[in-house]
């Protein structure tokens, strides 16, 4: 390991990175142009991933139907907003106090895109924005499951991520090679509103082939079961974790100890929580 990704990989756990992976940009060939991290820096050599858990305790007040703020801040906006941001400025003060520059990416929507016109006819309508679940798989962190959220060997759906973008060239990490989706469908059948297809389809990421549900968003902006609109854009794909799909996935993945990561009980304790209308 390069001496550069090896003091970055270290400074970044001790400062509290639970997950951190390294992707290079031919992974990223064939993505769609606003989805392209050369289009926002065309030379940028590499990817940087990197992330903190989520507790699972900050899903607990909507698994019970009693409390959604937890989540909201613990699962969402502190993580991504308080510690992440942290993270992510050390890591691009680390790189450029070594010479390079480096981009740092909250994980904006990029399904909303484009949001505006073209600067120059050979350049791409803003924004771009690199897909942060693209980019994990690309830098090794995991795969997709059939539920379309990234699952990663030790949480599962329980993390949150932001990237960097930086023409440093540092040594990729290997693609996840292992499984963690099972393909136990939990996702699909406890979905109140068939928004995930029961037939899943074939994605491939940087050459990793997942079987993945089409997901119908317009189903999930209307659900009631817990899930949150998306951070930075209303318009991008809700947060679906905290809802019935990724709950669901939470619960099989822990009870049949698909997981690094064990804890002493079940998650799920008794019937989950929906609303009255979506039993
Ligand atoms: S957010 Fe709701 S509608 Fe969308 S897949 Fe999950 S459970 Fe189904
Ligand atoms: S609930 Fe089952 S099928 Fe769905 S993503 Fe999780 S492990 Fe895969």
């Amino acid at each position: 390991m390069s001496q550069l990704k090896s003091e970055l990989k270290e400074g970044l756990r001790g400062l509290g990175a639970e997950l951190v992976g390294v992707a290079s940009l031919d992974r990223f060939e064939g993505v769609r142009p606003n989805e392209d991290p050369r289009e926002l820096f065309p030379e940028a050599r590499s990817i940087v991933v990197l992330g903190r858990a989520i507790p699972r305790g900050a899903l607990r007040g909507t698994e019970e139907g009693t409390c959604w703020g937890v989540y909201r801040n613990f699962g969402g906006d502190v993580l991504s907003e308080y510690f992440l941001p942290r993270l992510t400025y050390h890591a691009t003060r680390f790189i450029e106090d070594r010479g390079w520059e480096a981009i740092p990416m909250h994980p904006y929507p990029p399904d909303t895109q484009p949001m505006g016109v073209p600067v120059a006819e050979d350049r791409v309508a803003p924004n771009v924005v690199p897909d942060i679940r693209y980019a994990a798989v690309a830098a090794g962190l995991g795969e997709i499951g059939r539920c379309g959220l990234l699952l990663t060997p030790r949480y599962g759906p329980l993390q949150r991520l932001h990237m960097i973008v930086t023409d440093a060239e540092i040594e990729p990490d290997p693609l996840f090679e292992g499984q963690v989706c099972d393909q136990c469908e939990e996702c699909v059948k406890q979905c109140p509103h068939g928004a995930l297809s029961a037939d899943p389809r074939e994605i491939t990421i940087a050459g990793k082939t997942m079987l993945v549900s089409d997901l119908d968003i317009s189903k999930c902006r209307a659900c009631g079961s817990g899930q949150q609109s998306d951070l930075y854009d209303p318009e991008g794909e809700p947060d679906r974790l905290p809802a019935a799909c990724g709950r669901a996935c939470v619960a099989h993945l822990m009870d049949a100890g698909l997981l690094e990561l064990k804890y002493q009980a079940s998650f799920r304790k008794r019937d989950p929580w929906f609303p009255r209308s979506e039993a």
